[in-house]
């Protein structure tokens, strides 16, 4: 039953959308591009979970960096240090995916190794090409839940 399961979901990533599995924007947690690491902001993020965080400017939809959590092991809250400093210091890429892809196209992107996470976004074809609306984030463990078909849980 569960290797059926799994076959089954298997055979549907290339037909399933990333928008079927992302998290949706407004569920997301981000930061804008002015935050300062204090003792506030680092225990937000440290409360929040997650192992990478999209970094917005303006608005929650205009996503410009990424920090990862691993990249505050030397940052004192005390110092109060921008989060341009470090986001600029580590400059880690943004990889975007349409909001179409097949799950089978951005399991194979993920598996480059590059990142595990990508911004989804719904290309505006009437607008700049390179301009789209975000509207969530998926990760290899989003594409990987559907295979299994059951949520992982995690440590
Ligand atoms: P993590 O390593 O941070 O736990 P995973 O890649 O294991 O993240 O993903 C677990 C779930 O959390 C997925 O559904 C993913 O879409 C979601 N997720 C990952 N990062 C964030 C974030 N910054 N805000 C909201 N949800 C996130």
């Amino acid at each position: 039953k569960q290797e059926l399961n799994i076959i089954q979901g298997a055979l549907e990533l290339r037909t399933k959308v990333v928008e079927h599995v992302m998290t949706p924007l407004h569920e997301c947690f981000l930061l804008n591009s002015n935050a300062v690491l204090d003792f506030n902001t680092m225990t937000e993020i440290m409360e929040s979970g997650y192992t990478r965080i999209p970094i917005y400017d303006k608005e929650r939809t205009n996503i410009v960096d990424m920090l990862y959590v691993k990249d505050l092991a030397f940052v004192d809250p005390d110092d109060c240090t921008p989060l341009k400093t470090i986001t600029k210091f580590y400059n880690h890429p943004v990889h975007f995916v349409c909001h179409n892809t097949k799950l089978d196209a951005v399991l194979e992107e993920f598996k480059k190794g590059k990142s595990h996470l990508a911004i989804v976004q719904k290309k505006n074809e009437v607008e700049h090409e390179d301009e789209g609306e975000v509207l969530g984030i998926v990760t290899l463990e989003d594409v990987i839940e559907e295979i299994i078909k059951s949520e992982i849980l995690d440590e």
